[in-house]
């Protein structure tokens, strides 16, 4: 066979020639955009030329701290077309850790959205390897800043060649993606993705037992196109041909619930904390959502009560998945098998919540006290898993030797796998509840607690124990017509039946808000601060 290289630019390219006239729909700060894949290409060549103009080089960094728009999504495939590195910030997190990381990967030019010039501004001085700052907006006058030397994205397009080709020597194994995943403790780690990496991975998103996006889809990731390459979506639509529909800055559950309607978008993305917020507002107001095919959840648990809601009062499937940076995300979908229509409907629900089977290309095992664990949905163990689109190491960190081991990525996730090879993840290691030598799943409580009619949003973290070293507290957000109607004893009565009854909470404490991380998942570590607050006040 043909030893062809597989790369970044090439996926484009296949959307130029044959679907330049499918959409891309991008909301900026002041309008929605409606470019054709013809355009975005022009442009995506034109920007090319601009990066070398600039004086980036093959291999060096281009940083972006931008939301989800065709400007971003032509950077995407700029800076990998011309051998350069495509590097996301996700600008939520703290000044300090934003600092580390454009150093840590030595960005030599980054890419900003207008409300994020002045976070930039104010740590500058502190970048020694930035040498151009672009900054991305629709305004024909660019914003007053002192960042230096400074660009405007769109002067840079007009003075750029429409023809500049996609680079084509280059190793399909050469960087040509980054995006750094937060840590427990210290500084985030930085994951490289290969062009290889990349074109795979679009593939897995396209297979039919997967996401199967496809050419007659409407995507809209929902997901930051700095958590994870939007979970390889851009990639992925771009070359199938799909129309992808990019909601841009500070979107709400509205704009969401009404993107879906008039662009009658079919697929979505995007973790759990997105679709409670759109439950809520699908529930206070009428909107025509039935274009959607899959709304496509992961990053943390999807809560099964949840799922529930979407499929049986709103009609639209949920399609709930595993994977973390490392991994590009997608490792592993929860559909069932075709022999398992028999099963009830809960039975169904309760398969489909679980985080699913690996995907084609990718291996896995489950790895306990004892060795591998028996797939029998009890005998629980970490996640280890290998494949061509999983990172073999931390960028220029020496953490890779906990997480990589013997050609493995260790993920830090604890699960189980039953007869199906399904696999459920029970905790991330660091958030299982350690009580009398025995674990607690922290999501499994939290799932069930979703699942009652006046819960919001439910977080269950681990409060230090004379007794038995660790038990579980739940904090409970309720929604907002039931606040102050229920009481900590009902919410134990409705788990009592489901658990044994060392797993129930020890207490129940209800709170306005559940503090959330930058990409919007429970953040228990914020939550296990508040509480220690909460039990000094009350003793
Ligand atoms: P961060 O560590 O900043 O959250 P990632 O997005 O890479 O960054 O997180 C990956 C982790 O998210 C996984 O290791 C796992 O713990 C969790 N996760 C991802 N998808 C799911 C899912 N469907 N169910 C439960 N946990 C999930």
């Amino acid at each position: 066979m043909m030893n062809v290289p597989l790369t970044v630019g090439s996926l484009l390219e296949r959307a130029e020639r044959f679907f330049p006239k499918k959409q891309v729909i991008s909301r900026t700060h002041s309008r929605i955009h409606r470019l054709t894949y013809k355009e975005v290409g022009e442009r995506t060549r034109r920007l090319m030329s601009a990066l070398k103009t600039l004086g980036i080089r093959k291999g060096e960094r281009a940083g972006t701290l931008a939301w989800n728009h065709h400007r971003h999504l032509e950077v995407y495939f700029a800076a990998p077309g011309i051998g350069a590195v495509l590097h996301t910030i996700n600008m939520r997190l703290s000044p300090e850790h934003i600092i580390y990381i454009i150093n840590h990967a030595e960005d030599k030019v980054l890419f900003i959205d207008e409300d994020i010039v002045p976070l930039i501004e104010r740590i500058a001085d502190k970048l020694p390897t930035v040498k151009a700052y672009v900054i991305m907006t629709d305004q024909p006058e660019m914003p007053e800043t002192t960042l230096q030397p400074v660009y405007s994205y769109e002067q840079l397009l007009k003075a750029g060649n429409p023809d500049e080709q996609f680079i084509t020597d280059i190793g399909e194994n050469e960087p040509a993606g980054m995006c750094y995943t937060s840590a427990t403790t210290g500084n985030p780690k930085g994951v490289i993705y290969s062009h290889r990496g990349i074109v795979l991975h679009s593939y897995a998103l396209g297979l039919a037992d997967t996401a199967a996006l496809s050419e007659s889809d409407v995507a809209m990731a929902v997901v930051p196109m700095f958590h994870v390459n939007a979970w390889g979506v851009p990639f992925a639509a771009a070359w199938f041909g799909t129309t992808q529909v990019m909601p841009g800055p500070q979107f709400t559950p509205k704009l969401l619930a009404e993107f879906i309607e008039q662009e009658k978008v079919t697929i979505t993305a995007g973790v759990p904390t997105i679709w409670l917020g759109l439950m809520r507002e699908l529930e206070e107001a009428s909107y025509d959502i039935s274009s959607l095919r899959a709304v496509l959840c992961g990053g943390s648990a999807a809560p099964r009560g949840m799922i529930q809601t979407f499929e049986q009062k709103f009609n639209v499937p949920f399609l709930h998945a595993y994977g973390m940076t490392e991994t590009s995300p997608l490792a592993t979908v929860s559909r069932l098998k075709s022999y398992q229509s028999n099963l009830s409907e809960e039975e169904k629900l309760d398969q489909r919540a679980k985080q699913g089977l690996l995907v084609p290309g990718l291996e896995m095992k489950i790895v306990g006290a004892h060795g591998e664990v028996a797939w029998d949905g009890k005998e629980m163990g970490e996640l280890l898993i290998r494949g061509p689109w999983i990172a073999n190491e931390y960028y220029k960190d020496e953490r890779t030797n906990e997480a990589f081991k013997d050609g493995w990525l260790y993920t830090g996730d604890v699960a189980t796998v039953d007869e199906e090879g399904v696999i459920k993840l029970v905790d991330r290691t660091k958030d299982l509840i350690k009580s009398g030598g025995e674990w607690i799943s922290s999501v499994d409580l939290e799932n069930a607690l979703m699942a009652h009619e006046a819960v919001f949003e439910a977080s269950v973290v681990a409060v230090p124990d004379a007794e038995w070293q660790e038990r579980p507290v739940a904090c409970v957000v309720l929604k907002d017509h039931f606040k102050g109607q229920v009481e900590k004893e009902e919410l134990l009565q409705f788990l009592a039946p489901q658990f044994a009854k060392w797993w129930l909470p020890d207490d129940v404490v209800f709170i306005e808000e559940i503090p959330k991380t930058s990409v919007g998942k429970f953040l228990k570590r914020a939550l296990r601060e508040q509480l220690k607050g909460h039990y000094a006040e009350k003793n």
